[in-house]
C-alpha cells in the first residue's frame, strides 16, 4: 500500500510552499488508495513555536486534507532515545564514527575552502580516528565512495558523485538527532512508500539513501517537487505579500479555491482546465506531470480561481452565510424579508454582491450601500454627458411616477420599466436617468445596477435617498 506523509517543521505559520507539498503528498495517496500520514518534526529546538501545531492541524482541517493520524501525529522530539539507539547502531556497525572538531576547527576549515573556491564540507578528520563516544561529541556518517543513483518520481534519473556527498553530522553534541537521520528512522517506522517533498532537499537525498541502506531499511521511492517563485523568478518570500497561508484564510479565499490553485502550482492537468474540486484531484492527480521547473505564484489567476469557486457557493447560501464575515452576516439576517417578487432580500443581496467580489473579505465593502444612506457628491450626480436641469428633471419625474406604483409593484421589472418611462417621455438619454438614480441610491460610481438596489432598499428607502440627491442638486 502506498503511504505517503506530511512532515513539517513547526517554525512558524506554514507557508504556502510547505502547504502545497502537503497537498501533493495527500493527492498522490489518495489517488493510489493509500494513506497519508502526519509527523512533527520538532527537534530544532531553537525555531521551534509552540503555537505551530495547532495552526498546522488548523489548516489541514480547514483545507480537508486531514491525515489520518490528525489527532496523534508523530512528534520527533518524544522519540529521541529511538534515534539515539539508531545512531549507536550505526557507530557499533563502522558506517559512522564521533567526531570531536571543535567549532573553531571547522569554521577555520569552511573558510579555507570558501577561499581556494572548493565547496564546503567536512574533510574527514575524524574518520578513521575510532574515538570513543562522549557527551557533547557529534557523530557522523561514513559515506562510501560509491555513486548514488536514483530514480526521482518528477525529476527522472537523479546522480551524486561520492565527492559531493559530506559526513553528515547525524547525532548532534546535544543528543538531538539531525533532520537526516530521524526523518529517515521515522519514514521506516510509519511505513512511508514515497517521500514527496520540496526539491531543496534533493541535494540531501543520497545520505538518506546511503543512511536507508546502512540501517538496513526498505528503500523509499522519492519525489521532489519543485518550489513556488514569485512573479520575478526569485524565490517567493514574505516581500511577495501573502505567503503565509493563514493570510490567505483570513482574507477571504476559499478553502477549496487555495486547494484547487496550489494543485495547479507544479502540476500541469494537460488539459485547458481550471477548475478542480478537491475530488477531481484526487481521481487526476499523478506525479509524472508534475513539472521539474519552478512554479509561478500568479495572485491573478489565485483571484480568478476564487471567483470561480465563489460562483458556486452560490448554490449553498447557508454555508456561504458561515463564510462571510460575522458583522455582514448579522446584518443581512437582520434586514432580511420577503421581497414582492416572493425572494428574501437576503438571497438577493448574496447573488448580486458575490459574483462581483475576488474574495469574501470585499464583501462588506459591497454591502456597506445597503446598510446606511450615502455620502454625495454633486459633480459625480451629474452624468458626463448631462446637465444638472437634466438630472433634476430625471430625478423628480422618478420620484412622482413612482409614488404612484404600489408597494407590491416594487420589483426590478417595474423599477427598470419606470426609469425607461422618463428617459421616453422626458426625452431624455439613458445616462441622464439611470446614472443619477444609481448615484443617489449606492454613492459609488461603480455599483450594481439602479433597480436591483432599489428592489433591496424598498420603496421609502429608494424614493428618500433620491430625494437626498435632489436636495444636493439644488
Ligand atoms: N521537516 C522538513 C521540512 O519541513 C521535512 C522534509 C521532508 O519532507 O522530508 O522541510
Amino acid at each position: 500500500m502506498v503511504t505517503t506523509r506530511f512532515a513539517p517543521s513547526p517554525t512558524g505559520d506554514p507557508h504556502i510552499g510547505n502547504i502545497r507539498t502537503a497537498l501533493f503528498a495527500y493527492l498522490f495517496a489518495k489517488h493510489e488508495g493509500g494513506e497519508f500520514l502526519l509527523r512533527i518534526e520538532d527537534t530544532d529546538q531553537k525555531r521551534y513555536d509552540e503555537k505551530s501545531l495547532q495552526t498546522i492541524k488548523d489548516v489541514l482541517t480547514w483545507l480537508k486534507i486531514e491525515p489520518e493520524n490528525l489527532e496523534n501525529p508523530m512528534i520527533q522530539s518524544k522519540r529521541l532515545d529511538i534515534y539515539k539507539k539508531e545512531a549507536m547502531r550505526l557507530l557499533e556497525q563502522r558506517d559512522a564514527y564521533v567526531c570531536n572538531c571543535s567549532k573553531e576547527r571547522l569554521d577555520e576549515l569552511r573558510q579555507t575552502q570558501a577561499k581556494s573556491g572548493k565547496p564546503t564540507g567536512y574533510d574527514g578528520h575524524c574518520r578513521d580516528l575510532n574515538l570513543d563516544f562522549k557527551d557533547g561529541c557529534v557523530i557522523r556518517m561514513k559515506v562510501p565512495n560509491e555513486k548514488i543513483v536514483f530514480q526521482d518520481l518528477i525529476r527522472d534519473e537523479v546522480s551524486f558523485d561520492p565527492s559531493t556527498i559530506d559526513d553528515q553530522i547525524i547525532l548532534k553534541s546535544d543528543g538531538f538527532p539531525t533532520y537526516h537521520l530521524a526523518h529517515v528512522v521515522d519514514d521506516n517506522e510509519m511505513q512511508v512508500t514515497h517521500v514527496i517533498r520540496s526539491e531543496e532537499w534533493l541535494p540531501s537525498t543520497p545520505k538518506h539513501i546511503i543512511l536507508n541502506k546502512m540501517l538496513g531499511f526498505r528503500q523509499v521511492r522519492y519525489a521532489h517537487v519543485p518550489v513556488i517563485l514569485s512573479p520575478s523568478g526569485g524565490k517567493l518570500s514574505k516581500r511577495d505579500g501573502a505567503v503565509g497561508i493563514l493570510s490567505f484564510l483570513h482574507h477571504g479565499y476559499l478553502p477549496e479555491a487555495l486547494i484547487n490553485y496550489m494543485a495547479l502550482l507544479g502540476w500541469n492537468p494537460k488539459t485547458n482546465e481550471e477548475f478542480f474540486t478537491l475530488k477531481d484531484l484526487e481521481e487526476r492527480f499523478d506525479l509524472k506531470n508534475v513539472n521539474k521547473a519552478g512554479a509561478i505564484f500568479d495572485q491573478k489567476k489565485l483571484d480568478n480561481i476564487n471567483r470561480a469557486h465563489l460562483l458556486v457557493l452560490l448554490g449553498d447560501k447557508d454555508r456561504l452565510m458561515t463564510l462571510i464575515d460575522e458583522q455582514s452576516a448579522e446584518f443581512l439576517k437582520k434586514i432580511d424579508r420577503e421581497l414582492p417578487s416572493g425572494q428574501s432580500v437576503k438571497d438577493v443581496l448574496l447573488e448580486l454582491i458575490v459574483p462581483r467580489i475576488d474574495k469574501l473579505d470585499e464583501f462588506s465593502n459591497h454591502l456597506e450601500i445597503f446598510v446606511k444612506k450615502p455620502n454625495l457628491d454633486e459633480t459625480i450626480l451629474v452624468f458626463r454627458k448631462s446637465t444638472k436641469e437634466n438630472t433634476l428633471i430625471a430625478l423628480n419625474e422618478f420620484t412622482q411616477k413612482a409614488g404612484e406604483i404600489p408597494g407590491e409593484d416594487w420589483i426590478f421589472d417595474q423599477i427598470k420599466a419606470l426609469m425607461e418611462a422618463v428617459v421616453e417621455q422626458k426625452n431624455l438619454s439613458n445616462g441622464d436617468v439611470f446614472w443619477p438614480i444609481r448615484y443617489a441610491l449606492s454613492g459609488m460610481e461603480k455599483s450594481p445596477p439602479p433597480e436591483e438596489i432599489a428592489t433591496i432598499l424598498g420603496k421609502q428607502e429608494t424614493l428618500e435617498r433620491i430625494s437626498r440627491a435632489v436636495e444636493a442638486l439644488q
